[in-house]
């Protein structure tokens, strides 16, 4: 890339499942990288790859402190984002959205930079609409177990749509639903890590409530493409967009279908749903596809089968160290 046209930006979040892949895209393409982590869920590993690279630096640093750098670009992406870890520390989940929103425009005010903020499906909560259009206000539980992330995420939004109207900001608000691929933590109990790595360990796969709840499952490349895009678009163009895959799947399909992929010998065990499990997500995401000629190329098998790919060479590193 031309030395001129070579961007600084910064990376909240670098260090976990989506923010390592959009630092190696963001690299790739010749830019500087700064990733801001404090490691709650994130993991050197992800970055390790990265960590030699002469363009790439990483700071150990929590969002909901102030942070001074000089960039172009900002991508906030810190907050744990599975049940478990969000819901381990509520109080610091919602604090992380929101003062971590507060700091992070404040530091592109101050910069005239430009913002992408990785918002969530999660702010349609349990949603009577089918699919999903950005238009939909949701409905969340504002006490529920999930609520710290969920209203945590919508007041997020509700500053940045704030920082847009009064300060003429740049923002780019996307609404990411599940996605899955590489670099996902083993531990964070989302439902496609689960499946694969009790079918890799032969254990029972664990299906919450009855297995007919759906979601959509979009693969990682897909997604951080669709980043890229949104953020090069035009600054009339703030969001919220939905980013997802909108081929929909019961959570029984898609256990049926790990089985099959990795002929595994485990049995299904079903379990109690959570309280506040939402019972079907699936985006609809033709503003994505209008705006910015985006949609998913990466079939949920092709997918899995990198996934699991992932997680065997995982396995099998652990068990040789
Ligand atoms: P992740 O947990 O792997 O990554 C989050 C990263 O943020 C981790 O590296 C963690 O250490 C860091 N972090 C957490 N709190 C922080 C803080 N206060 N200061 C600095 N760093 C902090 O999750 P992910 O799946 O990569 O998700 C990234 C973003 O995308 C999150 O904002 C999440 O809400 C959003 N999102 C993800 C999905 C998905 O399916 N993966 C869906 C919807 C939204
Ligand atoms: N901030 C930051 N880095 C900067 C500039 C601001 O982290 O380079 C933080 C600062 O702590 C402030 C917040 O962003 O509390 C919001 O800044 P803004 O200028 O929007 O409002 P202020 O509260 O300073 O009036
Ligand atoms: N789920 C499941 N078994 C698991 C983990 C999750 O059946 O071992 C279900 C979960 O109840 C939910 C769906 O799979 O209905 C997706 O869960 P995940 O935590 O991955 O994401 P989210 O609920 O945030 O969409």
């Amino acid at each position: 890339m031309n030395q001129f046209k070579r961007k600084r930006i910064l990376v909240t979040g670098g260090a976990g499942f989506l923010g390592s892949h959009l630092c190696r895209t963001l690299l790739d393409q010749g830019n500087e990288v700064i990733c801001a982590d404090n490691f709650y869920t994130g993991t050197k590993d992800n970055i390790i790859p990265m960590l030699y690279h002469p363009q790439f630096e990483v700071i150990r640093h929590d969002i909901t402190i102030p942070l001074y750098v000089e960039v172009d670009e900002i991508y906030n992406l810190a907050c744990p984002a599975s049940p478990i870890h969000y819901q381990f520390d509520p109080v610091q989940t919602t604090k992380t959205s929101v003062h971590g929103a507060i700091n992070m425009l404040g530091l592109t005010r101050r910069l005239k930079a430009k913002i992408f903020q990785a918002s969530t499906s999660e702010v349609y909560g349990d949603p009577h609409v089918h699919p999903q259009t950005e238009e939909y206000c949701g409905n969340v539980n504002p006490v529920g177990l999930r609520a710290c992330y969920d209203e945590g995420k919508r007041c997020a939004e509700t500053l940045f749509f704030d920082y847009y109207r009064q300060f003429q900001l740049p923002i780019k608000v996307a609404r990411i639903f599940n996605t899955y691929g590489p670099h996902m933590h083993p531990n964070d109990g989302r439902v496609i890590s689960n499946f694969i790595i009790q079918a890799l360990l032969n254990r029972p796969i664990t299906i919450f409530g009855d297995g007919s709840q759906t979601r959509s499952f979009c693969y990682v490349d897909d997604l951080i493409r669709a980043f890229v895009d949104f953020m090069a678009s035009p600054n009339d163009f703030p969001g919220p967009v939905n980013l997802g895959n909108p081929e929909e799947f019961t959570i029984a399909e898609l256990a049926h279908l790990i089985i099959e992929l990795t002929g595994t010998k485990s049995m299904i065990e079903y379990q109690p749903l959570p309280s506040d499990d939402p019972t079907q997500r699936c985006p609809d995401i033709r503003l994505a596809k209008e705006k910015l000629g985006w949609e998913p190329q990466v079939p949920l098998r092709s997918g899995l089968l990198k996934t699991i790919e992932y997680f065997e060479e995982r396995i099998r590193h652990a068990a040789l160290t």
